[in-house]
C-alpha cells in the first residue's frame, strides 16, 4: 500500500524543469539541489517527505496537501509548500523560518502562512525584523497564532486540528482531516429532485464525514499521543522516538518531554495507523544500533507498518 524511498534525496522535480541552461544566474526553484537529507514515502494519494534528528533538524511536508510541519531546516525543494505548522520553537524545529520566507520572496512566490504557538508570534516577528535589517530584504509572511484545540480550514476538503503535547515549552501536535459531506442515511432512497426539494426547504440532507489522514506528534512525552486519540487512528502517524537504549530510563526522558522505545512497546496494540513513521532519534545512537534495538523489541515492526526514518 505504501512505497518507501530509502534514498535521502529531494524526490520532486517540477514539470517545468527541462534541464535547459538559463542565460542568467538567477536561482531557480526547479533545480534539484541535494542540500538537505529528505526521505520520502508514498502512501495512497499522498507523499510524506522529510527528515528529523533530535537537536539537529526537523522538517516534513505533504506536497499534495500543500502543507509542511516544522522549519528546523528548509531543503531547497520544499520552498513551494506555502503553509507550515510549527510544533514548538526549539531551534531544531524553527531555525530556518527566516530563510524560507526570504527564499519565497526572492523566487516571487506568494508570502507564506506560518502557524505558530501563540507565545512565539511576537518573538518571531522581532527576529524577522532584525533579520530584515541585517539582510536588507523584506520578509513578507503571515504569522498566525495557534493554540491546542484549534481547528484550521485549509481547503474545502482539508481541516487541521491542534492538540496539546507534553514537552519542555509550549508545543502542539496536528491532525490533518479529510472532510466530505455524505447524504444522510434517511434520505438515501430518495430521487434527486426530492433531495433537491428538501434542501431548498432548508433541510440538512448531508452530514460531514471526517477521516484523519495524517497526524504529526512533534516532540512530546507519550501523553501527547494518549491525549489525542486521533493520533492512533490517522492513516499515517509521524512520531518522535528520541530514545531507544535501555540505559536511557524512560522516567527521566519523560521529564524532558520525549518518547522512549519502551513507550512504543507498551502501546503496540493501540496503533491503528496504516503507517507509523518513527523519527527524531537522538544523535547519541548510530543508525545500526537504532535499527537493531527497535527490531529486537518489536520484531514484527507492527506488521511492517512501523518505518524507522534514519
Ligand atoms: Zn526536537
Ligand atoms: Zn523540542
Amino acid at each position: 500500500m505504501s512505497e518507501e524511498n530509502p534514498q535521502r534525496v529531494p524526490s520532486r522535480r517540477s514539470s517545468k524543469a527541462d534541464g535547459a541552461p538559463t542565460n542568467s544566474d538567477q536561482p531557480s526553484a526547479d533545480v534539484m539541489l541535494n542540500d538537505q537529507p529528505v526521505r520520502s514515502l508514498v502512501h495512497k494519494d499522498i507523499t510524506i517527505e522529510g527528515y528529523s534528528r533530535a537537536a539537529v533538524q526537523t522538517y516534513w511536508r505533504i506536497p499534495e496537501f500543500k502543507v509542511g510541519f516544522d522549519l528546523g531546516n528548509q531543503p531547497w525543494s520544499f520552498m513551494g509548500t506555502p503553509t507550515w505548522f510549527v510544533s514548538h520553537t526549539h531551534m531544531d524545529h524553527v531555525l530556518a523560518l527566516p530563510a524560507y520566507v526570504a527564499r519565497r520572496r526572492m523566487m516571487k512566490m506568494e508570502p507564506p502562512t506560518i502557524y505558530l504557538p501563540e507565545a512565539a508570534v511576537d518573538p518571531v516577528q522581532k527576529i524577522l525584523r532584525q533579520m530584515s535589517r541585517l539582510d536588507r530584504g523584506r520578509l513578507p509572511c503571515n504569522l498566525i497564532p495557534t493554540k491546542p484545540g484549534d481547528e484550521i480550514t485549509l481547503s474545502r476538503e482539508l481541516v487541521v486540528t491542534t492538540s496539546a503535547t507534553r514537552h519542555t515549552l509550549p508545543s502542539m501536535g496536528f491532525v490533518i482531516w479529510d472532510c466530505r459531506r455524505k447524504l444522510r442515511e434517511e434520505f438515501q432512497g430518495l430521487a434527486g429532485d426530492e433531495i433537491r426539494d428538501l434542501r431548498l426547504a432548508g433541510t440538512e440532507v448531508t452530514r460531514e464525514i471526517r477521516v484523519p489522514r495524517l497526524a504529526y506528534l512533534g516532540d512530546s512525552a507519550p501523553e501527547g499521543l494518549d491525549d489525542c486519540p486521533a493520533m492512533y487512528e490517522a492513516e499515517v502517524l509521524i512520531l518522535e522516538l528520541t530514545f531507544v537504549s535501555p540505559s536511557h530510563r524512560k522516567e527521566r526522558i519523560h521529564k524532558y518531554g520525549h518518547m522512549h522505545l519502551d513507550d512504543l512497546v507498551e502501546r503496540t496494540d493501540r496503533f491503528k495507523n496504516q503507517v507509523v513513521i518513527a523519527s527524531h532519534f537522538s544523535t547519541r545512537y548510530q543508525t545500526r544500533q537504532i535499527r537493531r534495538t527497535v527490531e529486537k523489541r518489536i520484531p514484527d515492526m507492527l506488521d511492517g507498518r512501523l518505518k524507522l526514518w534514519l
